[in-house]
């Protein structure tokens, strides 16, 4: 064998894998076929539970010398109610960051070299070895345009949502997907409002989705969200129906008074949120190339960092045992019941609907409830589930609310109950589901027959 692992891909989640493999003293190579520091179509918040990652991989130093400035206040404005406040803390880290993925990528990666990682960049892997259905190692080529080959007992495919690994393995099926009902339109500005450097914002009207983060460079990142259906709006003239939407959003159009948009507008339309098979005989598939969630709730990066450390950490001490395939499958389980129920959350936010009376509702009530705002951001925030957030009592109580209110009316307050219970059910049921069943076989080159090593 050459190496112990093979990494392909060097962003958060192969970053990630490596820097918990080369700690423990494990041979990792990571080939990425881009040279650092590189961008990627990618937006970049990272709540306070994102930026522990960082911290309990030792790159926060680094990412924090890239100069975003700390967010450690989060904002949410709809139909002129706001609500805004400050999370949890997560191993003491109380902010939040929005570190542009040139600098927060590269960060990453000198973090794994400093840690032992030996990482190639311009190295595109295009083969898998496969022998008697494990994956014993990658067929690659650089510069040159010569075909090289690797082994190793364990290939880990950290290469996104168009991942190489996955579709070699013949697993880039997901099997469990929702599309979303939301595009991405972004842009960067130039902030002339310094004392809002401090806090993430997000508006919501109607059914359009605004946001802006304060990031590194003095800039401001302005993600648009517009429902899928609008995305034909854009095919035209995108910078006209990006400003033209920002207007739609007074407050958001208020925040960016003063600045100037840098650079073009960014788009990402077409997105599925998926849960793809992810672990086999000798290989396993971290990030965005096993399983991706819809930008809306900014979870992607820090969902990468940690189940790439995850995966490293518990393969380290198992590598050359014939324990290593059930410890692949056990992280794989892992992943997919901790992630479900953020998952189904997302997908409910990425419908690309206006928000409900029941969710209005529940703003009002955290305006006039210390400590409800933080509840909410801390969804964000994975320091509490969704389903803490809004118990049965406290459902009730904001329904008969919003019916004493008679702002909305009865029926589209009930329409909106009706719902909320309907999908809080069946999320359940197919938590319960996952909980009960094994993951569904994958029927790839390596699959998860046992084989002998
Ligand atoms: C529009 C948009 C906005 C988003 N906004 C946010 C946000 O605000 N916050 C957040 O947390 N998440 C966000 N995400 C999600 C986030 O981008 C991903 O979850 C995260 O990048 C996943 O990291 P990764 O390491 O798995 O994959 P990636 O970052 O996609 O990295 C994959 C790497 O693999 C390499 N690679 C691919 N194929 C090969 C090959 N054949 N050989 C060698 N190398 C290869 C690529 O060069 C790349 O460097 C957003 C996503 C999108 C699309």
């Amino acid at each position: 064998m050459d190496t112990e692992v093979i990494v392909v891909g060097a962003r958060p989640a192969g970053s990630a894998t490596a820097i918990a493999l080369a700690r423990a003293g494990r041979r990792v190579v990571v080939l990425d076929r881009a040279h650092f520091p590189s961008d990627t179509i990618s937006t970049h918040l990272l709540w306070p539970g994102g930026v522990a990652e960082l911290s309990r991989l030792g790159a926060l130093e680094r990412v924090e010398a890239v100069g975003a400035p700390r967010l450690p206040i989060g904002m949410a404005t709809s139909d002129g109610v706001t609500v805004r406040g400050r999370y949890s803390t997560v191993d003491g880290i109380g902010y939040g960051m929005c570190v542009r993925r040139t600098g927060l990528d590269a960060a990453l990666v000198t973090t794994a070299r400093a840690a032992g990682a030996e990482v190639r960049e311009g190295s595109k892997v295009t083969g898998l070895i496969v022998e008697s259905g494990r994956v014993t190692g990658v067929r690659f080529t650089e510069r040159d345009g010569v075909e090289r080959q690797l082994r190793a007992p364990l290939v880990v495919g950290a290469d996104g949502r168009r991942s190489t690994v996955a579709k070699l393995l013949g697993v880039q099926e997901p099997y469990r997907r929702q599309p979303s009902g939301r595009a991405c339109f972004f842009g960067y500005w130039t902030d002339a409002k310094t004392e809002w450097r401090n806090t993430a914002i997000q508006w919501r009207a109607e059914a359009e989705l605004g946001t802006a983060f304060p990031c590194d460079g003095g800039l401001l990142l302005c993600l648009l969200q517009p429902p899928e259906s609008r995305v034909a709006d854009f095919r035209g003239d995108a910078l006209a129906e990006y400003l033209r939407t920002i207007k739609a959003m007074p407050g958001l159009a208020e925040r960016l008074r003063g600045g100037e948009l840098v650079g073009g507008v960014r788009s990402a339309t077409g997105i599925e949120s998926y849960f793809r098979r992810s672990s086999g005989p000798g290989w396993a598939l971290p990030g965005d190339a096993g399983h991706f969630k819809d930008p809306v709730t900014a979870q992607g990066i820090r969902d990468a960092l940690r189940y790439g450390r995850l995966l490293g950490e518990a393969v380290a001490p198992v590598l050359h045992t014939d324990e290593l395939d059930a410890t692949l499958l056990a992280w794989e389980r892992r992943r997919e019941i901790d992630c479900l129920e953020v998952y189904q959350w997302t997908n409910g936010l990425a419908a690309g609907e206006p928000m409900t009376p029941l969710e209005l509702e529940l703003f009002r009530a955290a305006r006039k409830r210390d400590g409800l705002t933080t509840r909410l951001l801390d969804v964000y925030n994975r320091a509490l589930r969704p389903a803490e957030l809004v118990g049965p009592v406290r459902g009730i109580a904001l329904t008969a609310t919003a019916l004493a209110r008679g702002t909305e009316s009865r029926s589209a307050v009930l329409k909106a109950l009706s719902r909320q219970v309907r999908t809080t059910v069946s999320n359940a049921l197919e938590r319960r589901r996952v909980r009960r069943h094994p993951l569904p076989p994958s029927t790839g080159a390596a699959t998860d027959r046992p084989t002998r090593r």
